[in-house]
């Protein structure tokens, strides 16, 4: 290749390759896409309203709700597009 490329060609817009739009596994070391989120709260912590998340990919989901699960933390274990779904705070309490 001897051209060093056309001049005014617009850049196309091709690789996506830092952007941060996928949340990612919460696991030490995992970098892959998240797909459950794992509601927790800590009681000696937080208020009983309160709730912090962590991402899980397929793989971890158990490992980390395990994890809460044994010190009473866990909450809830939604997909996470239903969790993006569901307006944050929305002042009702889903599900019974
Ligand atoms: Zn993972």
């Amino acid at each position: 290749m001897n051209s060093p490329g056309l001049p005014g060609l617009p850049g196309l817009p091709g690789t996506p390759s830092d952007s941060p739009a996928t949340p990612q596994c919460s696991a030490k070391g995992c970098r892959a896409d998240a797909v459950w989120v794992l509601a927790w709260n800590n009681p000696k912590l937080h208020t009983p309203e309160r709730r912090k998340t962590w991402l899980a990919c397929e793989e971890h989901r158990e490992h980390l709700s395990k994890f809460l699960g044994v010190r009473g933390f866990l909450k809830d274990v939604v997909r996470l597009a239903d969790w993006e779904d569901s307006p944050a705070g929305g002042g009702e309490p889903a599900g019974s």
